[in-house]
């Protein structure tokens, strides 16, 4: 694992006080992404040992209760379940972050019981998915549908999607029944199928983004976002927005 920085959070794993740690690197390219500098591996590497004695010591005295693991994307390290392990040994609960990329991890760390709480980002529909990500042919969105659903097995999960500028409302209902069916399109397994528990939708933010030219469009106004929601409520049991 290469993690470029962390910081104290009350917010990053809800409900609980811990750290943040944010991996070097990722496999898309979202052009909006707003820490270009983590995927492009621009910051330096910190003491991996070091941290997680700072850590220890602080999850000892029940000052750290949870760890958060974002990035960049942390599953392109294979030694993330090893991470979470060291993490979980210490007393603390562990929460992912990912890009879904990669459902064989997922499935290990399943296994393993190493992580008690996964947010996925679904980035859009899947017919925008390769335009957003970036990433030409390196990207199978068969391991999307994958992901989505192993990330329901977690104790905890949630998705979470950032509007982007161009989103319609068509766009959104087709993220919220991919979420909810995954690719079922046969109305009686449908039926098999219940809300996700919590999703996010986020405002995109122009400031700093990987691809310059995301920085020069406006994201969508509030409500709008909020009109959008209501869309989601649909296919969620919650939908919390942050704009
Ligand atoms: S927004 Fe996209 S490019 Fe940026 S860290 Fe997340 S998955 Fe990677």
């Amino acid at each position: 694992m290469k993690i470029s920085s962390h910081q104290e959070t009350t917010i990053d794993y809800p409900g609980k006080m811990g750290q943040i740690l944010f991996v070097s690197g990722c496999n898309f390219k979202c052009g909006f992404c707003h820490n270009p500098e983590l995927v492009e591996g621009k910051i330096n590497e910190i003491n991996l040992e070091a941290l997680l004695k700072n850590i220890n010591s602080k999850a000892k005295t029940g000052w750290y209760q949870g760890i958060c693991i974002s990035g960049g994307e942390p599953t392109i390290y294979s030694d993330l379940p090893g991470f979470a392990r060291r993490l979980k040994d210490m007393g603390l609960s562990v929460k992912l972050d990912t890009n879904g990329s990669n459902p064989e991890m997922l499935r290990e760390l399943l296994k393993e019981e190493t992580i008690d709480y996964v947010a996925m980002d679904i980035k859009g529909p899947r017919e925008k998915y390769h335009n957003i990500v970036n990433v030409n042919g390196n990207l199978k969105l068969e391991n999307i549908d994958k992901s989505i659903r192993l990330v329901k097995l977690f104790p905890n999960y949630e998705f979470r999607t950032t509007i982007l500028p161009d989103f319609t409302t068509e766009d959104i209902e087709k993220i919220g029944t991919w979420a909810c069916f995954g690719r079922e399109t046969d109305n009686t397994r449908r039926e098999a199928y219940q809300k996700v528990n919590l999703y996010t939708l986020q405002q995109y933010n122009p400031k700093k983004t990987l691809d310059p030219q995301y920085g020069k469009l406006s994201p969508k106004p509030s409500r709008e976002i909020f009109e959008l929601k209501k869309i989601m409520d649909k296919y969620s049991e919650f939908v919390r927005v942050l704009v």
